[in-house]
């Protein structure tokens, strides 16, 4: 077995397994990509045809996930399908940062019944990737401009710090797979 290639196209991927087999020890299955998922059969997974297919060997399970948040083991393969729609319907470059936003737990869901994220609200509120949170606050949250016309050695006397914790308050931050960090406005 090895690892599909997701670097650069950000396609969440499965390895779907018949469950039956995986119970016994035995890993009878693929990886495929997860838009798939509902077109998978337990005869493709036994390479048999479908009359072939073990009695009780008709559900699948996703055993392995790349590029899904975690969001526990052995998916069905609706639940693979749900979590591919939501995945894939941000461009692939923001594919990363929306997983760490559900994995950072403080994200919109799209119902209360769901942990499926709200792919409009991330659009929205992701402030994009930055090498820390001071770094995001000085350049893009306004403390730059904030402080264009006050004189340098006031500057020195104002606490940054506490300014900065104060506008993190609004934020969300996520850990970056490379380093860094993900921004999220939280309002
Ligand atoms: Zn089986």
């Amino acid at each position: 077995m090895t690892m599909p290639e997701t670097d650069t196209t950000h396609v969440p991927r499965i390895w779907a397994g018949c469950y039956a087999c995986y119970l016994q020890g035995r890993r009878v299955g693929d990886w495929y990509d997860a838009t798939e998922a509902m077109g998978i059969t337990p005869a493709c997974l036994h390479h048999v045809p479908a009359a072939r297919v073990p009695v009780g060997h008709d559900t699948i399970a996703a055993v392995e996930t790349v590029g899904f948040p975690e969001v526990g083991d052995l998916l069905s393969m609706p639940e693979v399908a749900a979590w591919a729609e939501a995945l894939t319907s941000v461009e692939p470059h923001l594919r990363p940062a929306l997983v760490a936003w559900v994995d950072c737990g403080d994200y919109v869901a799209q119902g209360r019944c769901t942990a499926l994220p709200a792919t409009d609200d991330f659009e929205e509120r992701y402030c994009g990737e930055w090498e820390s949170f001071d770094e995001f606050a000085h350049e893009e949250a306004g403390l730059t401009d904030l402080f264009a016309d006050v004189p340098d050695d006031l500057i020195r006397h104002f606490s940054m710090a506490s300014w900065t914790a104060e506008l993190a308050e609004g934020y969300t931050t996520a850990p970056c797979p490379g380093g860094g960090v993900y921004v999220y406005d939280r309002y």
